[in-house]
């Protein structure tokens, strides 16, 4: 059977990570969260102090995107691929609220994204992947074989993402998760390159009334129909 390309954009918090892994695992395919690279990469920004609440020094950081490595590594324990930046594991540092609410200012800066996507396109190789991120259907692959786009309603994203982020003992306020949400929605969608934008070949999915399992039998009917058609 061909190996195909699932590109799978959205908004914040629409849970497209989750579907994306639940596909990889399902086909065997090779699973990347391309937005754990704009966090990797905002955290760096920050420990290295090019960004804070009153500074961005955009010029500097972009002089320094070269000694930026990121690398995913498969974890046998997980069952999917963690991020690591120049050769470190920060898979949990990557999710504070900290990176989250920085992640939209780095993401616009046109050097990064062509740095970034090129990584991604050199990616796909010979094998299938699952891509999850906002330019993936668009930008990235725009050749996709099947493209995703995932919505649901901003208070219910923000419901899983304080339930995500007090689960693991961060101490967040509901407001202030669903204001990063819709502040996230906004730079993504507004930004002048490659702003979130569903493709037009993509089939959209609500989820905001789905459960998990109605989600994955949904999007698993559609992964089976894309491979018979290119079979
Ligand atoms: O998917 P996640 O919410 O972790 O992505 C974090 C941020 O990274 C997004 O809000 C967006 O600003 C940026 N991003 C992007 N392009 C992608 C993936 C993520 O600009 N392909």
């Amino acid at each position: 059977m061909q190996n195909i390309t699932i590109a799978i954009d959205g908004y914040s918090s629409t849970g497209k990570s989750t579907i994306a892994k639940q596909i990889a695992k399902e086909l065997g395919y090779v699973f990347v969260d391309s937005g754990a690279m704009y966090r990797a990469v905002t955290l760096y920004a920050l420990q290295k102090d090019f960004i804070s609440i009153d500074a961005f020094k955009v010029d500097d950081f972009v002089k320094e995107l070269p000694n930026i490595e990121l690398g995913f590594v498969f974890n046998p324990n997980l069952g999917f691929s963690e991020i690591y930046l120049n050769g470190i594991n920060v898979e949990k540092e990557i999710r504070t609220m900290e990176v989250s609410s920085f992640v939209s200012r780095v993401s616009e800066i046109p050097e990064v994204r062509r740095q970034l996507v090129y990584q991604q396109q050199n990616m796909r190789k010979l094998v299938g992947i699952v891509m999850d991120g906002r330019d993936i259907g668009t930008v990235v692959f725009p050749n996709a074989e099947l493209k995703l786009f995932i919505t649901a309603s901003p208070e219910i994203r923000a419901q899983r993402r304080y339930k995500e982020l007090t689960k693991r003992g961060d101490k967040v306020d509901f407001n202030e998760v669903l204001k990063n949400v819709q502040e996230r929605d906004y730079v993504d969608s507004h930004r002048k390159d490659s702003p979130l934008l569903k493709a037009q070949d993509a089939i959209e999915i609500d989820n905001s009334t789905l459960t998990l399992e109605e989600q994955y039998k949904k999007i698993m009917y559609l992964v089976t129909m894309t491979l018979e058609a290119y079979e």
